[in-house]
């Protein structure tokens, strides 16, 4: 069968979706429960496909399932208004789905961002079509697989296949959601766009962490262990650069502070339990951070990790630099690994103009104990989220989640965020007629 049989199948069984919430809401909660009695597999997918480490796979899973719980409850939540007009008429606005909501999604993520995007998209009431990583094929069977068992014939797909596939999902479905890398967003937005269709694109980000004169260090390094590397770095979210405000002496301690916390980090077989740094997706991806560290140590220093291994592991190491310039590319460009910049400014509006100097916007965090200094940054930085003293990496799934720039495009994901991107508004005007029973 075709992407546009499928497509049309999709499109004809969302009627009958769409029009019963309370079965809606059943099935997410179903899948939610097989997701439970299944995680065990689940977890064992994502390790095996995509090397995360087992304590995050298991966290993914347990976001997964919370996310499903969240959108089974979130589907009888009001989803309109009604405005004044002259009684005894009515004016009412409500949300309805579009019909084949088309998710294109990638591999760092192999669960929880087609959940992300599947559950609200089929809590509005849309059938879900999904064309997943090339990388993440089997992760996405296994949760058709496991989806499949609560949902009506024809209103989740996975479509496994390359470029081609994702292009063609674009032509055919009536919303479209993409998360990837910038290039490929970019062409997904203007296609979509040029066919009028509502899109969405979440991308790549090179985030920065503010390090403010007074921050706590050691609540500092935790954050910059998940914030940096976990997953290998290899997150939307990851942090990229660590902008350090103070003086020389300040510079050091923190330095020294932040070397001592990568040092530490287990590199290793993701499916041991102290793994903190696992293989990388692939020998591309290998390459990338391979040149990475050679470009770092020919125009700067390597202050931690740098370690390239020959023997075809792909395993990195956590990987710390100083002394870049601001526009040197490894401080403006995505690289998906875990290395971290480090750059040292004296005011907080340095750290300021630095940060926003890139084309990303996703995310920012801030590392202080100065409610001012974190509110009036926060709102300075131009990015779509700020953490204050957490880790830039780790989401919230009730709260919407995207970033400006070219990070993003298009409506926020996650929460009631996406149940608008999944919905359009449709106002219905009632006459009342003329009064009959006085
Ligand atoms: P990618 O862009 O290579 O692929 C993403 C998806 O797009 C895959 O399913 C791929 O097959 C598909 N695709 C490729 N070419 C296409 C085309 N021409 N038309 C339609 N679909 C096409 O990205 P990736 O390597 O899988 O993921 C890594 C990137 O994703 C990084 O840049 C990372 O920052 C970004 N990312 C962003 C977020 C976020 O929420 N902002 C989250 C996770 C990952």
């Amino acid at each position: 069968m075709n992407i546009s049989e499928i497509v049309s199948r999709a499109r004809v069984a969302h009627i009958e979706w769409a029009a019963n919430p309370i079965a809606r809401s059943n099935a997410l909660a179903a899948i939610a429960s097989t997701f439970i009695a299944e995680k065990e597999r689940i977890i064992e997918a994502m390790v095996t496909e995509v090397h995360k480490p087992i304590t995050e796979a298991r966290g993914e899973c347990a976001r997964a399932i919370a996310i499903l719980q969240y959108f089974s409850s979130a589907v009888l939540d009001p989803d309109g208004t009604s405005f004044p007009t002259q009684a005894p008429h009515l004016i009412l606005s409500m949300r309805r789905p579009y019909g084949v909501a088309g998710l294109i999604t990638p591999w760092n993520f192999p669960i929880a961002i087609p959940i992300w995007k599947a559950a609200p998209a089929l809590a509005a009431g849309n059938a879900v079509l999904i064309k997943p990583s090339e990388f993440a094929n089997n992760s996405a069977i296994l949760m058709a697989e496991l989806m499949q068992k609560s949902l009506p014939e024809n209103i989740f797909t996975v479509l496994p296949g390359g470029p081609e596939t994702g292009s063609a999902l674009v032509e055919e479905a009536d919303v479209i959601s993409f998360t990837g890398s910038v290039r490929v967003g970019k062409s997904v937005v203007a296609r979509a766009a040029q066919l009028g269709k509502p899109v969405q694109a979440e991308m790549g980000g090179h985030n920065p962490a503010i390090v403010l004169p007074d921050a706590d260090l050691n609540l500092l390094a935790s954050s910059i262990q998940i914030g940096a590397f976990s997953y290998s770095g290899q997150k939307c979210t990851a942090t990229r650069r660590i902008i350090i405000v103070g003086n020389d002496e300040r510079k050091k301690d923190v330095v020294d502070s932040l070397k001592a916390a990568t040092e530490k980090l287990v590199v290793g077989d993701p499916r041991d339990e102290k793994t903190f740094i696992g293989p990388l997706i692939h020998a591309a991806s290998y390459q990338n951070y391979v040149d990475a560290i050679t470009n770092a140590q020919r125009s700067g220093t390597i202050l931690a990790g740098g370690t390239v291994t020959t023997d075809g592991s792909h395993l990195p190491s956590a990987t710390l630099t100083d002394g870049l310039a601001s526009d040197h590319p490894l401080m403006c460009n995505e690289v998906f690994a875990p290395i971290a910049h480090i750059a040292h400014v004296g005011s907080t509006k340095e750290a300021i103009s630095l940060a926003n100097s890139v084309s990303f916007g996703l995310t920012a965090s801030i590392h202080t104990a100065d409610l001012e200094a974190a509110l009036r940054i926060s709102r300075l930085l131009e990015t779509g989220m700020v953490k204050i003293n957490a880790p830039t990496a780790g989401v919230d799934f009730h709260a919407p989640f995207g970033g400006d720039k070219d990070s993003s495009y298009g409506m926020r994901e996650q929460g009631k965020a996406a149940l608008d991107f999944y919905t359009h508004t449709k106002t219905v005007t009632f006459n009342a007629g003329q009064s009959k029973f006085k």
